[in-house]
């Protein structure tokens, strides 16, 4: 959060009462959490709840790198890496809803510089892995 905070300052971001605690709340999950978790967590420190209240505090984490949206769960992580407009690959599992961030792997960054040269710019590349993350694995969690 002092990183968070450090940045904010520097770019001369607002990070107001209602974006500090929707990313704190992201950064203390370790998985996906969707706008109307966020808006319960709102309420409970206090803070304005509306829902234009969640997602303008989304929309501007997203926008900055902060966060990421997941499409396949209309949910949203902190992000890991710390900087912003990267493209990065999820390992969205199906049981616990934990989200994992990783890099792209390097044939997938092939694809984007190919798709890019087909006078195209690609500006965001997303990939979601969807499955079962070791914990859900080993305990047999099958819900689709
Ligand atoms: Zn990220
Ligand atoms: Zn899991």
């Amino acid at each position: 959060m002092a990183e968070v905070r450090a940045r904010c300052e520097e770019e001369k971001l607002r990070l107001t009462p209602a974006r500090e605690c929707v990313l704190n709340a992201l950064l203390e999950a370790h998985r996906a959490m969707t706008a109307y978790e966020l808006l319960d967590r709102l309420r409970d420190e206090g803070l304005p709840h509306q829902p234009p209240v969640a997602y303008r505090a989304l929309d501007f984490l997203v926008e900055h790198g902060f966060a990421h949206r997941i499409e396949r769960l209309s949910a949203f992580v902190a992000c890991t890496h710390g900087s912003d407009h990267h493209a990065a690959a999820f390992l969205v599992c199906r049981g616990c809803r934990t989200v994992a961030e990783s890099k792209l792997p390097a044939p997938i960054r092939g694809i984007e510089e190919t798709m890019s040269r087909e006078s195209f710019t690609v500006e965001r590349l997303v990939v979601e892995a969807e499955g079962l993350c070791a914990a859900c694995a080993e305990a047999g969690t099958d819900t689709p």
